[in-house]
């Protein structure tokens, strides 16, 4: 039987993401499996600490509706940090272009990043994705375990490609010369600050 993770997410290619990194022995479930579910509010300064905070609450709800799930909890929080935007868009990555902090497109928030670096060389365009995992058992309100993951990059000047979702179209992997949005999943499920915080994770699991 594959043990069951619950993705504390709605966004499936996400969730598409994560089920082919931790691969068969797995299963992986979402929040559209729990519509109910409340959402929860990222109001933390920090990735790990929105992740956490996402983890949680969805182990305390779980339980206080009785429903019956035995795993995993995965809460995943993960943003892009551009040098030149002084770490921007950071944990606003999903509302970057927002005026009241509601999440947006993906082709806003790639827009507003291009006008941001307008006129900024190649060279001072680096950037990073960064994924903090956290990861809590159900049934127990414990702190939970945090994995973090990078992969180092750099912003182009159009955005191409039509693969993954976000920033992917614009965000070039270091030693690549094509961006995550062209590039085939397999390759970005090699490289990726997801796959990296995972693969952690993976390994974490096989000793607890
Ligand atoms: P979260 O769902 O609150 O963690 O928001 C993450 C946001 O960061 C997403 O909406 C994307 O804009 C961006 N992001 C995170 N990981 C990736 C990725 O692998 N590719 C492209 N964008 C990403």
């Amino acid at each position: 039987m594959p043990t069951q993770v619950l993705i504390a997410s709605n966004n499936h290619h996400k969730a598409d993401e994560i089920q082919k990194l931790l691969g068969n022995d797995y299963l992986c479930l979402s929040l559209s499996d729990f519509p109910d579910a409340p959402p929860v509010v990222e109001d933390a300064n920090t990735f790990a600490g929105n992740a956490v905070k996402k983890a949680l609450s969805l182990v305390n709800w779980l339980k206080t509706n009785n429903e019956k799930i035995e795993g995993w909890i995965l809460a995943d929080d993960s943003g892009l940090e551009v040098d030149a935007l002084e770490g921007e868009p950071g944990i606003y990555s999903a509302r970057y272009a927002s005026d009241n902090n509601q999440n947006c497109s993906d082709e806003a928030n790639n827009s507003k990043l291009l006008s941001k670096l307008k006129g900024i060389e190649p060279s001072q365009r680096t950037a990073r994705f960064r994924c903090v995992i956290a990861l809590a058992k159900t049934g127990e309100y414990a702190q939970p375990q945090i994995f973090n993951g990078i992969c180092e990059g750099q912003i182009s000047e159009s955005a191409s490609g039509a693969n993954g979702f976000g920033y992917d179209p614009l965000f070039i992997p270091k030693n690549f010369n094509n961006s995550f949005g062209e590039l085939d999943s397999e390759i970005k499920n090699l490289l990726s600050h997801r796959a990296s915080a995972l693969n952690q994770l993976k390994e974490w699991l096989t000793k607890n």
